[in-house]
């Protein structure tokens, strides 16, 4: 058997593994990526980048066939989703590779093929060319996460998750999705806005639950508008003998018919299968447990993203890919982000940073319905908002729900990152006209000089 070594072996090419695999080839590290699928892992090959074209596809073909008051005439818009499946396909396909090059360019090596830790030093790999046996001086876990099965909903026949969700080849007629989490209500907008019947159960009270409901009210209202059928306060119990999705609803049972039953309840970091259980880490429930510089329980063994707990983001991944390459290379680095944003690409979106509204601090919130901007994208729908301390006038969160939201979330993390006050984002000149003066408008609600409400 052939024996490699290198100084870091990162077990996952997703965008932790991947991102700390080019920063340590940058640092001088000689580094080894293994992946056992493609590079890229879910957020490339089946997460954030195809259910982002898909969702672009649905808003083109949607504002096509929609009558509107600007103008426009709509017609009778066709879909060819082979093609839209091959477009997208092809983004993917042209993200992925450009990863395995800026591996090589960095001279980080990628090896393809499933790694089995042996103990904390040394990996096995079966490639195509046989099996392999990786010795290192530091390990990476950057194994990320896999869709959650429903016991009673198990993965098969109707029955898809996320990753064949993406894959359809056709819009189908109807489509149940359970779970109003962000990938339920991303790929469930979008598939409406293609053609399909969409019901969407939530067993909450509301849709993203652990975002307040003034945040996701206008994201509900507008799914009523795009036609889907909201189910909250339901929770899904199985298939009928007829094949139909059985729910329990606040006050009835109720058989909804269903082509496809998208499950879209969460996601389970990977932590089975190849070996890491012999490591025996210290665990957070099911995540592998970390310190600030995302060292695990064992020396010289680390672990990043999905793996180590929420929010299970592809930015995360990288942030702390980043800094376990730095670490390793001894720069003096540890995690002390202060601002995680994350953003729902629903319609319209949703983007969070920082705290919530509460009673222990004050808030602001600025409607679109006064931004110019938003009345010329004809989408006045959604607020920004600041949470913000009282006292010192610290900005503590920055909200937005709008069309066009999610290009928000630079400014807000920015500006929680620099620990801006309200003044400082109220002098700040922002061009008009843009989203962005919402942001200035909203800090100088705060403020108590609100120049346009
Ligand atoms: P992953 O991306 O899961 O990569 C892990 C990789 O490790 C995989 O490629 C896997 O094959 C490989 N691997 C596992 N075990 C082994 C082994 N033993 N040997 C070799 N290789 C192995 N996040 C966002 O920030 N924004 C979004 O808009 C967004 N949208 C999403 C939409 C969907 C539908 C989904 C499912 C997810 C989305 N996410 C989004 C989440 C995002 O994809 C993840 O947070 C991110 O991919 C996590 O990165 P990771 O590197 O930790 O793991």
């Amino acid at each position: 058997m052939r024996t490699e070594r290198c100084q870091v072996l990162i077990i996952g090419a997703g965008p932790g593994g991947y991102v700390c695999g080019i920063r340590a080839g940058q640092l001088g590290l000689d580094t080894i990526v293994v992946e056992g699928k493609a590079p890229g892992g879910t957020c490339l090959n089946v997460g954030c980048i195809p259910s982002k074209a898909l969702i672009h596809a649905a808003d083109e073909f949607h504002r096509l066939a929609t009558p509107n008051k600007i103008g426009i005439a709509t017609g009778a818009a066709t879909l060819d989703m082979a093609q839209t499946q091959a477009w997208k396909d092809g983004i993917v396909a042209r993200l992925t590779h450009g990863v395995s090059g800026l591996l090589k360019k960095a001279k980080s090596r990628l090896i393809v093929g499933r790694a089995q830790i042996l103990d904390g030093k040394s990996a096995q790999v079966e490639t195509p060319e046989g099996p392999v046996r990786i010795e290192c001086e530091n390990m990476v876990i950057a194994s990320g996460s896999h869709p959650t099965q429903l016991s009673a909903l198990p993965f098969g026949g109707k029955v898809i998750s996320s990753t064949q969700a993406l894959a359809l080849s056709d819009v189908p007629k109807t489509l149940a999705v359970v779970g109003g989490g962000y990938i339920g209500l991303e790929i469930g907008t979008a598939m409406a806005k293609l053609g399909a019947q969409v019901t969407i159960l939530e067993a909450a009270d509301h849709i993203l639950p652990q975002y307040d409901a003034a945040l996701t009210k206008p994201v509900e209202a507008r799914l009523r508008e795009l036609g889907i059928d909201l189910h909250l306060n339901s929770m899904a119990k199985g298939l009928s003998a007829k094949g139909d999705l059985q729910v329990a609803a606040s006050e009835e049972q109720i058989d909804i018919p269903a082509d496809h039953i998208l499950v879209a309840v969460g996601r389970v970091p990977t932590t089975q299968g190849f070996g890491l259980e012999g490591l025996a880490l210290k665990m957070a429930g099911n995540y592998i447990a970390v310190d600030e510089k995302c060292q695990t329980s064992m020396r010289q063994v680390f672990a990043i993203g999905d793996v180590t707990g929420d929010p299970t983001l592809a930015h995360r991944a990288m942030a702390q890919g980043t800094v376990v390459a730095e670490h390793i290379a001894g720069q003096p680095t540890v995690w002390d982000k202060r601002a995680m944003p994350a953003v729902c690409f629903t319609d319209p979106e949703v983007v969070v940073v920082g705290k919530l509204p509460s009673d222990d601090v004050a808030s602001a919130v600025f409607p679109l319905s006064a931004s110019g901007r938003a009345m010329t994208m004809d989408r006045t729908d959604g607020f920004v908002r600041v949470v913000y301390d009282e006292s010192s006038e610290l900005v503590l969160g920055l909200q937005a729900v709008g069309a066009g939201a999610s290009e928000l979330a630079g400014e807000f993390s920015l500006a929680i990152e620099m620990c801006a006050t309200l003044t400082d984002i109220a002098q700040t000149i922002h061009a008009h006209p843009t989203l962005g003066e919402s942001v200035q408008e909203v800090s100088l609600m705060g403020l108590g000089q609100a120049l346009h409400l």
